[in-house]
């Protein structure tokens, strides 16, 4: 596990921005010494991502992409985005198979495990999301849930040296629901679990939490032991919100 002190903290912009106002922000986040720092990033829009990688230029703060293509090569794929692209601009990660991509752009299994071995190939780190629907957290299969959503893409993963998996129940995405501490704790014992029953041994693995982290809530979510860092999305667009996000880390 990652020891407080270096917990990750990873910021999901989605689809919002300006060049002005990512200017802003970018530049409040990159003045704070507790921020601007190796173990935080942050996942921007496609379009803006120029704008990041110069502005972070020479900083310690990481930044990656939301999703990528399922397709590596460079071709005929109108409106797509390869690994290749990213790392081209100097993305250190990306999301794989965020709850809102599974949702609106059906992304399946198949399509994740391309996206995952195509990021690799491009020395880009996947962070994978999984996690449970309402329904499924109602029904107690929430377990059952997310170890079928890591057995689907585990292929892609065997081989790596770090595998991060952030774990967003859907019903705490955006919501103001956040899991309970408990909650957390339990599904994070069950995704290590799952990982370390099928990846080689010398592999270390990070998860995650998202879904409603915010200011208020982060320190306690992040002091838990089974944490190794946290998912932010609305709190990650107001600089004030991520930067005391990322001093419980
Ligand atoms: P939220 O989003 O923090 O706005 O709930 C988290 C995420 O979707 O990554």
């Amino acid at each position: 596990n990652v020891a407080t002190g270096t917990k990750w903290v990873l910021g999901n912009w989605k689809m919002n921005g300006r060049l002005a106002s990512n200017q802003a922000l970018l530049a409040a986040l990159l003045t704070d010494a507790q921020v601007n720092v190796a173990h935080v990033g942050l996942a921007v829009p496609t379009v803006y991502m120029a704008q990041v990688a110069q502005t972070l230029s020479g900083q310690p703060m990481a930044w990656g992409g939301q999703a990528v293509s399922r397709f590596a090569a460079d071709g005929a794929y109108t409106g797509e985005v390869n690994a290749a692209m990213l790392a081209d601009l100097g993305a250190s990660f990306t999301l794989v198979g965020h709850s809102e991509r599974r949702q609106y752009f059906a992304e399946s299994d198949e399509v994740l495990s391309a996206q995952i071995r195509h990021a690799r190939e491009a020395g880009l780190l996947p962070v994978v999301c999984v996690g449970e629907g309402l329904a499924a957290r109602e029904a107690g299969e929430h377990e059952a849930v997310v170890a079928a959503q890591i057995d689907g893409v585990i292929a892609a993963l065997q081989g790596s040296e770090r595998v991060v998996v952030a774990y967003e129940p859907v019903w705490a995405i955006g919501t103001g629901l956040t899991a309970s501490l408990g909650q957390i704790v339990a599904m994070h014992e069950k995704i290590r679990a799952c990982l370390l029953e099928k990846l080689a041994s010398s592999c270390t693995i990070l998860v995650l939490y998202g879904g409603s982290v915010k200011a208020d809530n982060a320190a306690d979510i992040l002091a838990l032991s089974e944490v190794d860092g946290v998912l932010v999305g609305g709190a990650s667009l107001v600089a004030e919100q991520f930067s005391k996000v990322c001093y419980g880390a």
